[in-house]
């Protein structure tokens, strides 16, 4: 167990790992696990991972969780990364690729982070979790609460894709349906977890999720050979993805697993909800509340991020950049995509895609460069679009 303490990510001090923790004491900043990652290294080699379980949690070390039988697996991550040929000649560019999260238990992404967290949280002997979510982390949630034997309580916007509504109530959590958006959903459950004990696990409010996000990072660099794209698009809600793999490549470096360049890192977002668009745009370091946020990807409808620095700090270190899509565009890419490449990805996913004209003709993208989509769903939760 190589999990030495959290740190907050705004002021830097110092919390305990080893009891219940949310966001810093002192400046209500974002918490990061840090790791003992000296010893690390010398523990852990490129060759260590060959014969690995083909999930997340095949980076162990890198985890933070003490005892293996407080872990919680539906058998998450280690997903293809496939190269986009056709797609990919369609805009001329030569090294196209995608990573399909498609394909993890409960169809998101959010299967990663919930793992880790929900795992935390049995080591730490919590019993309750509740989250505001804009959908997906909340059937995750519920997923990795039922196995794990936990109850849970998910708040989320009434107008979520019905699929998911329902993978919440299959997985028997406590669902709460709110007028508005996951801002609203926040302001509700806030007071109600207080009151009744329920661990929040609501975006970066909590220090785990993105512990297990990471992995992202971990694999991307591991299927690429222990080296790292020149350009990753991921579509931004929250940040969690963006934002812990960044800290993936971080803690890698420190691990000697890879060197050389790091990627620009491409936050896309709806045309109607795009805060971090804007706050880029405007070389702000924190996002404005984004007013009346109606998208149908219903990942990327958070009106303001409560991690907004840490994404921005993220598109700004990897000399990266933010660009916004319209809803149209986005169905028009997950068509597109599914024609071409026979992946039906879902509609946040499809942004990564509907993006590459607007980075190409912005000359943000040479032509030769490996860019690498993150697809972080299926497209099979949002059968209202087609
Ligand atoms: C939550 C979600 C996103 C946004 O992810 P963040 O890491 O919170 O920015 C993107 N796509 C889907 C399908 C999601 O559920
Ligand atoms: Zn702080």
């Amino acid at each position: 167990m190589f999990l030495s303490h959290l740190e907050c990510t705004r002021c830097g001090k110092e919390h305990r790992a080893d009891s219940v923790q949310t966001v810093c004491l002192d400046c209500a900043g974002v918490l990061f696990a840090r790791y003992n990652l000296d010893n690390i290294a010398k523990h852990l080699s490129k060759q260590s991972f060959q014969s690995r379980v083909k999930s997340m949690w095949r980076y162990r070390e890198l985890l933070p969780i003490k005892d293996d039988s407080n872990v919680i697996t539906l058998g998450e991550g280690f997903t293809p990364i496939l190269q986009l040929r056709k797609a990919g000649k369609s805009l001329s560019l030569k090294n196209l690729f995608m990573k399909d999260d498609g394909l993890v238990p409960t169809g998101t992404f959010k299967a990663r982070g919930m793992a880790s967290a929900i795992s935390k949280c049995v080591e730490l002997g919590i019993k309750k979790v509740a989250v505001a979510t804009a959908g997906n982390a909340g059937a995750a949630m519920s997923a990795y609460a039922a196995k794990a034997g936990l109850e849970s309580y998910v708040y989320m916007p009434k107008d979520t894709p019905n699929p998911i509504r329902l993978e919440c109530e299959i997985y028997g959590a406590n669902v709460s349906l709110v007028d508005g958006s996951i801002s609203d959903a926040g302001n509700m459950v806030d007071q109600v977890a207080k009151e009744n004990g329920w661990m929040m696990l609501s975006t970066m409010k909590e220090p785990y999720r993105v512990e297990g996000k990471k992995t992202m990072g971990f694999e991307i660099a591991e299927k690429f050979d222990w080296t790292l794209p020149d350009v990753i698009v991921y579509p931004t809600g929250g940040g969690t993805g963006i934002v812990g793999m960044w800290k993936a490549f971080d803690e890698l470096e420190r691990t000697d697993l890879v060197s050389g360049k790091w990627p620009r890192m491409v936050s896309v977002q709806s045309t109607t909800c795009a805060p971090v668009v804007k706050a880029v745009q405007e070389g702000k370091d924190s996002c404005e509340f984004w007013k009346n946020p109606a998208t149908i990807a219903a990942g990327l409808r958070v009106p303001k991020p409560f991690g907004d620095y840490l994404i921005i700090r993220t598109i700004t270190q990897s000399n990266g950049t933010a660009v916004d899509v319209s809803d149209e565009d986005m169905v028009h890419a997950m068509k597109d995509i599914a024609r071409k490449e026979g992946v039906w990805m879902c509609p946040e996913g499809a942004a990564t895609y509907a993006c590459l004209p607007k980075l190409i003709e912005s000359g943000f993208l040479d032509r030769d460069e490996t860019v690498l989509l993150y697809n972080t769903g299926s497209g099979i939760l949002y059968p209202g679009l087609i």
